[in-house]
């Protein structure tokens, strides 16, 4: 057996200095200025892809590291140089994760590249399920995909919003029901490649954090795509679909099983908002004078900060005992995943928060980051799952019972 230790590897280590420096000299510094911009960091998603952190290759890497441990980091490190650039860094990876747990081999090996491109030739992916009238209850969503024998083609109508990278994207991965009647177990994913018809961007979104990062509708009008185009083939969907209509169990499950393991990587970026405000909130606390002595030697302050870090480690440990346990393949019987994502996404805001209330007025104004940082945190409540729905999908898993 191996022995049990909480030491980062060399590889390990190696990789967090790695991205560490990039977040520090290129990620933060930019910062400020995209965040007003409210536009995608170009620049810097080239910068990143030149160097290889924005690639297949750097994706694949972390993610088959077999303790699970790489993607975390490099997440944590990213998001601590500014998470809305971390998002539109690694919003691909949504639509990349949706063709992963649902392509066929041949379909990944199609798809997969042409979300990233090459550093010369950049592409990005977007991954649309939400809805105007379906967010936390994905089983009504509206968008229809009707398949078109005679053209060998699907046809999708509808309206999806809150989309990352939504309408810009050179991939999109959309989720549309092939038969509503039977909610989310009558669903499948298409990917829209890029020139496609009748698919364009509606409505973007002016945020209140994240804002280096793009979101917006997608419209779908009579937009057509190939039968190659539905995630792991017609006899696959028949399938299922026959299985469903008899009254038997069909994979729905395993998808949900796929966001439960995703969903560390979102605790992940959450932590690295925190870190960032307890870091900066810390050096401020002990050069910051009032009454003649360092804030920090009130216990008022200092007490603050001894929170702030307890709760950044528990939600480190709770995030990569969920990534450990995804490449591990342990099933997450007692919401884990979801444990993860919600301790880290409210220690986010409650660290930040906080941070805020060290520095005072200089907390309040943009000026210094610390604002933005809580601005930035507050998604992390609200998408991939709420709040809310992290604590129904662990309460539903202790306990068995279907709580509502
Ligand atoms: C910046 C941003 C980026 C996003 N990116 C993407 C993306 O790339 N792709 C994508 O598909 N979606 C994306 N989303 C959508 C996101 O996942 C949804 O906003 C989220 O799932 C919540 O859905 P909703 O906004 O419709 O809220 P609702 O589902 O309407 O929820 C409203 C409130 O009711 C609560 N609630 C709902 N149902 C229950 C219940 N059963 N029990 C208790 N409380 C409940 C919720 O917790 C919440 O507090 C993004 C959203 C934002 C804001």
């Amino acid at each position: 057996m191996t022995d049990f230790s909480m030491e980062l590897n060399e590889d390990q280590t190696t990789l967090q200095d790695w991205v560490h420096g990039f977040s520090e000299n290129v990620i933060r510094p930019a910062a400020h200025e995209w965040d007003e911009r409210e536009e995608t960091p170009w620049p810097i998603i080239e910068e990143a892809a030149k160097i290889g952190i924005y690639s297949l290759d750097f994706m694949a890497n972390a993610v088959a590291d077999p303790t699970g441990l790489s993607m975390m980091i490099a997440l944590e490190e990213l998001a601590w140089g500014d998470a809305g650039i971390c998002m539109a860094l690694m919003g691909t990876t949504l639509g990349v994760a949706a063709i992963m747990a649902n392509g066929t081999p041949e379909q990944q090996m199609e798809w997969i590249p042409q979300c990233f491109g090459t550093p010369d030739d950049i592409k990005i992916a977007a991954f649309a399920v939400t809805e105007p009238d379906a967010g936390s209850d994905v089983s009504s969503l509206r968008t229809r995909a009707v398949y078109d024998a005679a053209t060998d083609e699907w046809v999708l109508n509808g309206t999806k919003t809150w989309i990352t990278n939504g309408g810009i994207a050179n991939v999109h991965v959309i989720v549309a029901s092939v038969d509503p009647e039977l909610g989310s177990r009558g669903q499948a994913s298409f990917v829209v490649p890029e020139g496609t018809k009748g698919i364009r961007m509606g409505q973007k979104f002016q945020k209140m954090g994240i804002r280096a990062s793009h979101t917006a509708e997608v419209v779908l009008e009579d937009c057509r795509v190939p039968g190659s185009c539905l995630l792991g083939g017609k006899d696959k969907l028949d399938e299922k679909l026959a299985r469903v209509r008899e009254g038997k169990k069909a994979s729905s499950q395993a998808a949900m099983a796929t966001f439960e393991s995703t969903r560390p990587a979102v605790g992940a970026q959450a932590l690295g908002i925190a870190r960032a405000a307890y870091e900066y909130s810390l050096e401020y606390a002990k050069e910051r004078k009032q009454f003649g002595r360092a804030i920090i030697e009130n216990q008022a302050i200092a007490f603050k900060l001894a929170d702030m870090k307890t709760h950044i480690d528990a939600a480190r440990l709770l995030v990569w005992r969920a990534s450990w346990m995804a490449a591990a393949r342990k099933p997450f019987l007692n919401g884990e995943g979801s444990m993860s994502k919600l301790y880290a996404g409210e220690t986010a805001v409650r660290v930040t928060e906080e941070a805020i209330q060290i520095l005072g007025g200089y907390g309040y104004v943009r000026d210094y980051p610390v604002e933005r940082w809580h601005r930035d945190s507050k998604i992390y409540t609200i998408f991939e799952g709420t709040s809310e729905i992290q604590r129904l999908i662990i309460s539903r898993a202790i306990s068995g019972v279907h709580i509502r």
